[in-house]
């Protein structure tokens, strides 16, 4: 890693011409050709580690997309292949994504049983060990391709979080990064009676908190809780509860050390990220739903470095601010103009700063935030270019 700022190729969705050579597919390839894929040897088996959705969840990278980018790796003469969770990959034809759509095969990334991993060591509250995908680690090169979007667990899902949750299997993902927020004490049951626990539970407008009457203990699921601090009030001249920023702040924590294991897999030479700023919507691709944009479409990056193209993404997003029109009415949003937030914080509540995660893979030595961003065939530079004559089709061409 060098100190000068990592360079960001950006290309926006707005285009200059009614014409090809302005539209982002004409960008993709040119990040593409500036990212340079020639560091990827000829035979690399070359993992693109991208989400491929679930259920009804289809605001995902578009094949469109997909395919150039399986193109070019295999004009290096090396074997691309997509690989995301099992399940994602089983039913990924409902999305559109197939051998035949995307140019290379879809690969389970832990194996058909999900139980295809390395165990990669941890120290991190109460985590001691991560199981890493199997088909990340057998791969030579990396491209790291996300949907950029909200996330209700840490504020924000791009590059880091595709590898850092992605990149394990379901045991690593679901039993460690989903609990490891209530290592942090949060909860004196000394101080609290059965009755003030159901006034707490009853509290919550997010469900969030849960009591089991039984073993006289209250949970709270930091994925769901959007810090209104309402059981925090309902809690008054007890005192019994805390909502803590650390409560937060070690899953994003998490996700860097998580990222570490799977980018010291690959040479640094050999590791690509590209992000797609496109539907970006308030929740991650695997709820399984359609969802409305909260953020107009702004385009698509590409870095040879993970810190870089995440900080630019948030960036980007913040400038462009919400589209509170189109936020889900069930989502309580600070939408308070005197309150400086991020976009994403101002869905999932204040402690679910976006930034964090980026600015822990900055201190852990992943890449830097500071960055160059490189606009690519920008509306400006397409406005001067002459369009091709005539874009219809009078007769069938097949080109
Ligand atoms: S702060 Fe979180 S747990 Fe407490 S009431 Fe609000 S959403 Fe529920």
């Amino acid at each position: 890693m060098t100190n000068s700022p990592a360079k960001v190729y950006f290309g926006s969705i707005q285009h200059g011409a009614r014409a090809k050579f302005a539209s982002i597919g004409a960008k993709v390839d040119k990040i593409i050709e500036l990212l340079d894929l020639s560091t990827i040897e000829k035979k690399d088996k070359v993992a693109i580690k991208m989400h491929l959705g679930f259920g009804d969840g289809y605001q995902t990278v578009p094949v469109f997309f997909v395919r150039r980018i399986v193109e070019a790796i295999k004009a290096q003469g090396a074997f691309p292949f997509i690989t995301d969770n099992p399940t994602s990959v089983y039913n990924a034809v409902y999305r559109g994504y197939t051998q035949e759509t995307c140019g290379c095969p879809l690969i389970p990334i832990s194996g058909v049983k999900d139980g295809y991993s390395y165990t990669r060591a941890a120290e991190f509250h109460g985590v001691t060990e991560m199981e890493m995908a199997g088909a990340l680690h057998d791969a030579d090169a990396l491209v790291d391709l996300s949907h950029v979007k909200g996330h209700n667990s840490c504020g924000f899902g791009g590059a880091i979080k595709n590898i850092a949750l992605g990149g394990f299997a379901a045991n690593t993902r679901w039993k460690k990064y989903h609990t490891v927020g209530q290592s942090i004490p949060y909860w004196d049951p000394d101080k609290c009676t059965p009755q003030h626990a159901r006034k707490l539970v009853k509290s919550c407008p997010q469900k969030a908190i849960s009591y089991d009457e039984k073993k006289h203990k209250l949970t709270i699921s930091f994925d769901i809780c959007n810090q209104c601090m309402e059981c925090i009030k309902a809690d008054e001249g007890v005192g019994c509860l805390k909502i803590q920023q650390e409560n937060f702040s070690v899953f994003q924590e998490l996700m860097a050390i998580g990222a570490r294991h799977i980018l010291n897999t690959f040479d640094e030479d050999k590791r690509f990220f590209i992000s797609f700023l496109l539907d970006i919507t308030a929740f991650c691709d695997c709820w399984g739903f359609g969802q409305p944009h909260v953020v107009n479409d702004i385009g698509v990056l590409g870095s040879r470095d993970i810190v870089a193209i995440e900080q630019a993404a948030l960036d980007l997003i913040a400038k462009e601010g919400l589209d509170e029109k189109m936020i889900p009415p069930f989502i309580k949003a600070n939408l308070d103009p005197l309150v400086d937030l991020h976009p994403f914080a101002r869905l999932h509540g204040p402690m679910k700063n976006p930034y964090l995660a980026v600015q822990y893979a900055e201190k852990m030595g992943l890449g830097t935030s500071e960055y160059e961003l490189i606009e690519v065939l920008s509306p400006e530079e397409t406005m001067k270019m002459k369009p091709p004559k005539g874009v219809s089709e009078d007769e069938p061409t097949f080109f």
